[in-house]
This record gives C-alpha cells, sequence and structure tokens, in this order.
C-alpha cells in the first residue's frame, strides 16, 4: 500500500489504538525461552528450533495437512515444547521436507477487493495458505480475519505500517508487531505463531522481539514479484519454474492492484495440485 493510505489509516483508527494500548498487559515474555541463545552470538552453531523435528521419530503424529517448518541452517535433537520459540538468527526459508510440499503466503492485506476472492479460490480446492497482515489493514477488516481463522488458514504478523524494522527503535518496532498481534487476537482469537518482516529486513533485534511475542520468522524461498505487475503469465511461471519440494511462495493480496495475483492464483494453483504438490500450511507450535 502507498504511504498515503497507511497514514490514512493509522490517523483514522487512532483513538482505537490508543484503546487498545490501554488494555494491554504486557504480558510478553519468552525471557526464559530466550536466554540460553543469546550468547550464541555470531558463530556457525545452527540454533536448536522449538519443535521437535517432523518425520517418522516425531513425538507426535501430524495432521494429514499439517508439516512444520525447518530454520536453513539445521536444526538439533527434538525437545520439549516450549511456551515461547527460541531465538532465531535467520527466519525459516522453506518446509522441511516430507513429500512434494508447498506453502503459500500472501502479505500486506487484508484488501476486500482482493483477499476475499483469494480465499475464494483456495477453498474451491480445498488448499490452506498463510496471510502475513499489517494491522494498520487488519483492523479495518477483522471480518476478513475471521475468515481466514475460521477457514483454516494461517494469519501471521507483517507489522502494523509494513515499516523497514532496522531502521526503527527497539521500542518501535515492538510498537508495530505488538500492536499487529494484538489486532489479530481480537479477530481471530488467538495471537499469531508466526512473522514476516517487511522487505525481508530482519534483525537481531526483531528476532528476539518475534521471539518473546511468541512467534516465528518465516521468509519466502520464491518472491513472485507479484507487486510489480509484471503479468499474470510471468507471476505463473515463476511460481511454477521455482516450484519444489518444501518452497514457500511470496505474494501478494494488497498493496495495490493484485489482480494479476488472483489471476496467477488461479492458474498455477491447479497446475501445482495436478502436480502433485501439497499445498499446505506449518503445523501449530501449541495444541
Ligand atoms: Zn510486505
Amino acid at each position: 500500500m502507498t504511504k498515503d493510505q497507511l497514514l490514512t489509516r493509522l490517523s483514522s483508527t487512532a483513538a482505537a489504538f490508543t484503546r487498545r494500548r490501554a488494555l494491554l498487559t504486557g504480558a510478553a515474555c519468552g525471557a526464559a525461552g530466550t536466554a540460553g541463545l543469546l550468547s550464541l552470538g555470531s558463530g556457525g552453531e545452527p540454533v536448536r528450533p522449538a519443535l521437535p523435528a517432523a518425520g517418522p521419530r516425531a513425538h507426535r503424529a501430524l495432521k494429514p495437512s499439517a508439516y512444520r517448518l525447518q530454520p536453513l541452517t539445521g536444526y538439533g535433537p527434538p525437545r520439549a515444547e516450549p511456551s515461547h520459540p527460541l531465538v532465531r538468527r535467520e527466519p525459516f526459508l522453506r518446509l522441511s521436507g516430507r513429500g512434494r510440499t508447498m506453502v503459500l503466503t500472501f502479505d500486506d492485506g487484508p484488501d476486500p477487493r482482493f483477499t476475499p476472492v483469494i480465499l475464494d479460490t483456495l477453498a474451491q480446492y480445498d488448499v490452506h495458505a498463510m496471510f502475513f497482515v499489517c494491522g494498520a489493514m487488519a483492523v479495518d477488516h477483522e471480518d476478513l480475519l475471521a475468515r481466514m481463522a475460521d477457514e483454516g488458514h494461517v494469519v501471521g504478523n507483517h507489522t502494523w505500517s509494513h515499516p523497514l524494522l532496522t531502521s526503527l527503535s527497539r521500542g518501535r518496532i515492538r510498537y508495530e508487531m505488538e500492536r499487529t498481534s494484538d489486532v489479530i487476537e481480537e479477530a481471530c482469537g488467538e495471537r499469531p505463531q508466526w512473522f514476516r518482516a517487511p522487505y525481508g529486513a530482519w534483525n537481531r533485534t526483531v528476532f528476539q522481539l518475534g521471539a518473546e511475542l511468541g512467534m516465528e520468522p518465516l521468509a519466502w524461498t520464491i518472491d513472485t514479484l507479484d507487486w510489480t505487475t509484471p503479468g499474470t503469465r510471468a507471476i505463473v511461471g515463476r511460481v511454477e519454474n521455482g516450484a519444489a519440494p518444501g518452497v514457500v511462495v511470496l505474494s501478494h493480496d494488497a498493496g495495490g492492484d493484485r489482480t494479476q495475483s488472483v489471476r496467477a492464483l488461479r492458474a498455477y494453483l491447479p497446475q501445482l495440485l495436478d502436480s502433485g504438490y501439497h499445498i499446505t500450511v506449518p503445523r501449530r507450535r501449541r495444541a
């Protein structure tokens, strides 16, 4: 979305923010789950995931459509599920390999012009996706967030106003992330478990705050560059050329005219399914 659009939304909802802010309890914690990792520094040690590895030796059976993501740097042995994720040093970039699974993600929404059509298409093919919403968009369309959750999609946190987080203070980053989680909780009944930094701009503070707020960082494998409106065929081509087990696809359901993104989904989704891909979302961290 444009900066002007964001500012308009921000000002129109400022009073609501103040009320919501006053309701915050400061419940975010997670220090117990993160302290041990802060000493990892910038060395080469892989960070253990917060979850047991999926596979034949996994602690519990996975739902048929539920898989989990693995960090690019590898992972350690299974461990008990902590109350909060550990602090990452890089985001997840892809799904761990178990068959031909892929994850579709849609950022920057919701937008009532495009998000419902995308939801309709996903429902038509009975698949689930991830929506990384911006709080400034979501606050006016909580019905769309509720629909996402009701239909089995994963609603993630994409900050309030889509800033370059690496240029912000720690307090401002927390403000952007926490308020967005508040709106998601209000609309969906639970706080998000995943977040994605705008522009893929991560730093240590972003990872720390994400963990404190109970969220895992997810990036992507394929960038469709749909926001550049390259043409429906170009978007479809990027998805199909990049399709592979474990791939996470980045698209957008807002931020401009996303007609091409909608049309592209209608084209590549049935083709991926025909090719044997299982379109899924990561499993829930907590039951
Ligand atoms: Zn974005």
